[in-house]
């Protein structure tokens, strides 16, 4: 029977390992397709999944897949559906196209009440080939290296989806809280591609402060040197202005506490970092009275929003700082995603060697 290289999590905890080894090549019902993939990215969540803090998953983690179909099921129909097709796998990896979520306008698909989560629910991407149903296929265009295109399939998508839902008007001043990380970075290229003027907020050294200006921020703000405030050194850099949206990629409580008075007139508090289940956010709701103040929160996008964020690539509007390793070497970085250089993606082979 035929094998393929995947990357088996053992021990979820805080002691996880992944055995590196073969497994049999998963085959397809007759509305499903088979995916060679090329490479995938490792985010923050497969380190969560991991270490247990999103309770149980699947042993193959993995959502930032790019590949080929390489089978396609008897009763597929899709004109996308052939051998050959160029193809991304995220974190939903189906959703039911028939609950009301999913019939309602605007992203509705994101919150099917039945959906499915990569690495999660079913296989993810740290394996060479998935299986994906024939309804939740989404082809990607030719253009654009595998290894950027990998980091939008969840981070990028996530960073580009936070700023359509906060929906204000372009050349605003956009907060972006956590703004180092994988999605902040992301958020801060995309928010000065969309024709946004971004302020950076993180802490932690001057890496992060390089990080974020070579992302593009206009200005950077550190939260650790926030003498006085974080608001007063707002006011001071952008000559008066307070943001019309801050997104909180953050995962912390503090980040949304800090966020709230950064915020002008009708603005809007986008969450997408999510702190520990224990925590809590305190404020007192007469900001929000008195200013108009909005939250939202947004998760990933839906297929569309993953084929938009893709053209930012592809017209190198927007450039993932990525860290390349083979899955052979998995254990050593995965630990670590959250303080490499750049989004960790992993070479699962050569498709044109399959
Ligand atoms: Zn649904
Ligand atoms: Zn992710």
């Amino acid at each position: 029977m035929a094998e393929q290289l995947v990357a088996i999590l053992k021990n979820q905890g805080a002691d996880f390992t992944f055995a590196i080894t073969t497994a049999t090549i998963p085959t397809i019902q007759p509305r499903e397709i088979l995916v060679c993939l090329e490479v995938t990215g490792f985010c923050g969540t497969d380190l969560s999944l991991a270490r247990g803090h999103l309770g149980s998953c699947n042993t193959i983690l993995g959502h930032e897949g790019i590949g080929r179909i390489v089978a396609v099921g008897a009763m597929c129909e899709a004109k996308a559906a052939v051998v050959g097709q160029r193809v991304g796998i995220g974190w939903i990896r189906d959703a039911c196209g028939a609950c009301p979520n999913c019939m309602s306008a605007g992203a509705g698909e994101t919150r099917c009440t039945t959906q499915v989560f990569s690495g999660r629910d079913v296989a993810g991407t740290l394996a060479r080939y998935a299986v994906v149903p024939e309804r939740y296929l989404v082809p990607l265009p030719e253009e654009g290296p595998s290894e950027l295109l990998a980091p939008i399939m969840c981070a990028g998508v996530t960073a580009y989806k936070a700023l359509k839902v906060a929906n204000v008007t372009p050349g605003s001043w956009i907060g972006v809280s956590g703004a180092a990380g994988g999605v902040g970075s992301l958020a801060v290229q995309y928010a000065k591609a969309m024709g946004y003027r971004t302020v950076a907020i993180d802490g932690g050294g001057p890496q992060r402060r390089a990080i974020c200006l070579e992302a593009g921020a206009d200005v950077y703000l550190d939260y650790e040197e926030a003498e006085p405030d974080l608001r007063t050194n707002l006011l001071r850099a952008t000559g008066g202005d307070l943001c019309a949206a801050v997104l909180v990629c953050a995962g912390a409580a503090a980040a949304y506490e800090d966020a709230l008075p950064c915020l002008a007139y009708f603005g809007v508090l986008v969450a997408v970092g999510i702190p520990p289940p224990t925590s809590k956010v305190s404020f007192h709701p007469l900001t929000l009275i008195d200013y108009g103040i909005r939250f939202v929160g947004s998760i990933t996008g839906d297929r569309i929003d993953v084929l938009e964020a893709v053209q930012f690539v592809i017209r190198g509007l927007v450039k993932p700082r990525t860290v390349l390793i083979d899955l052979i070497d998995l254990n050593h970085y995965a630990g670590q995603v959250d303080q490499l250089d750049g989004k960790l993606v992993v070479r699962l082979g050569d498709v044109s060697q399959r």
